[in-house]
């Protein structure tokens, strides 16, 4: 690979090994184990593995290596290690950096399953977790410690669209000898530099844009190769959170058009948070590219779109979200996002189901909130078949 290859090259090309047969696709190294030509060589490798030399799919395998290679080159990242989901990639970077006494800070709005090792799991091992307002750069300020280990925060937040000031928080963060870690799945790899803003680990559910057709779960971290090799590798090798050769190549696919459907998801996302928003069965749409949403100004310094997901506030409340959801012709309910369908999600009832109505007051999810993930359809059959169901309501 070339270190002058732009992304889209790399999204194709980055991190290719081929087999002496020279395949134009990617080989799936359905493998568990590797075999070595003599007791000496087997030796050898489990001291110390060279580039292309494999002891167990579980520490690494030519698909899965593949996989990592192309995240790295595109994110910028020294190197990269792919798990078997986002969530085991956001366990493994907290999980591995930290101890019993370490302190964290942690922006509130947070992925459900991420909130519950922040809220709950990390506190179980003795790691103090203060969570702020992740779009008030006072707040964080104010919670970090002399024993802060590390921030964490979506750059997105869902099903809200906060958006953060990344190159703030880092400076707080690297003020204080704390690294930055970004769970940047509604930023996705081409709308965000995280790294180049100042993040330290860069957290992706693969799951989500990066297979973007809706078929495997994957995850992701990068960052230095100390970080990747001296600290995350060694928790997650042994832990057994690794992906899976066959959810690597389709991973690995995926990659390959993956600016090509974030950018058109995103110009529709765009397109159809323009012609909603003031529509009269509306409270709000929100959106990170219109010029109503908070961080406006911040999302267009930090991203070169808003990104593919827009969430509306229905008026009637849950009703009024029901109704919606239930008239609605193409778009299907369900709650993944990045994928080729266009997905819709009443969060209050499904993926935030858990939390207190206070705490949901708290996070801005109300009762008419449904979040909407743009996929690969007509823009135009889109717009259309929601301003009907938006009629139904
Ligand atoms: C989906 C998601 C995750 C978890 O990813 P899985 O692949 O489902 O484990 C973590 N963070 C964010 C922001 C997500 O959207």
């Amino acid at each position: 690979m070339s270190e002058t290859w732009k992304p889209k090259t790399k999204l194709v090309h980055a991190g290719t090994r081929r087999s002496q047969y020279g395949e134009v696709s990617e080989a799936i190294f359905l493998t568990q184990g590797f075999v070595y030509d003599s007791a000496e060589i087997a030796e050898a490798r489990f001291i110390k593995s060279g580039e292309d030399e494999f002891i167990y799919a579980r520490y690494g395998n030519p698909t899965v290596r593949m996989f990592e290679e192309r995240m790295a080159a595109i994110e910028g990242a020294e190197d990269a290690f792919a798990t078997a989901s986002g969530m085991a990639a956001v366990n493994g970077a907290l999980f591995s950096a930290l101890k019993a006494g370490d302190h964290i800070v942690a922006a509130k709005a947070l992925f459900g399953s991420c909130l519950y090792i922040c809220e709950t799991l990390l506190p179980r091992f003795g790691v103090e977790v203060s969570f702020v307002d992740g779009t008030d750069l006072d707040q964080w300020q104010a919670a970090v410690r002399p024993d802060t280990k590390l921030l964490f925060l979506e750059a997105i937040s869902n099903p809200t669209l906060e958006v953060i000031d990344i190159a703030a928080v880092a400076q707080i963060a690297h003020a204080n000898d704390a690294l930055l870690m970004v769970d940047n799945v509604f930023a996705t790899p081409i709308f965000q530099r995280t790294l180049e803003l100042g993040a330290d680990v860069v957290i992706y559910s693969a799951t989500k844009h990066i297979d973007g057709q809706g078929r495997c779960l994957g995850g992701v971290v990068l960052g230095t190769r100390d970080f990747i090799q001296d600290t995350l590798v060694p928790f997650l090798k042994h832990t057994g959170g690794a992906l899976s050769p066959f959810n690597a190549w389709v991973m690995l696919k995926g990659l390959e058009t993956l600016d090509l459907r974030c950018q058109a998801q995103g110009t529709t996302a765009q397109m159809l948070a323009e012609r909603l928003e003031g529509h009269k069965s509306l409270d709000q749409v929100l959106f990170p590219f219109l010029a109503s949403h908070p961080q406006n100004q911040l999302a267009r310094q930090q991203m070169s779109a808003g990104g593919t997901v827009l969430s509306l506030v229905i008026s009637g409340g849950r009703e009024g979200a029901f109704r919606f959801l239930n008239g609605l012709k193409i778009v299907k309910i369900s709650n993944n996002l990045g994928d080729a369908k266009s997905l819709v999600t009443h969060p209050t009832t499904t993926t935030h189901q858990r939390l207190t109505p206070e705490q949901r007051d708290a996070l801005g999810i109300g009762d008419g909130l449904v979040r909407l993930s743009v996929g690969l359809e007509d823009g135009q059959d889109l717009l259309e078949d929601i301003l009907q169901a938006l009629e139904v309501g």
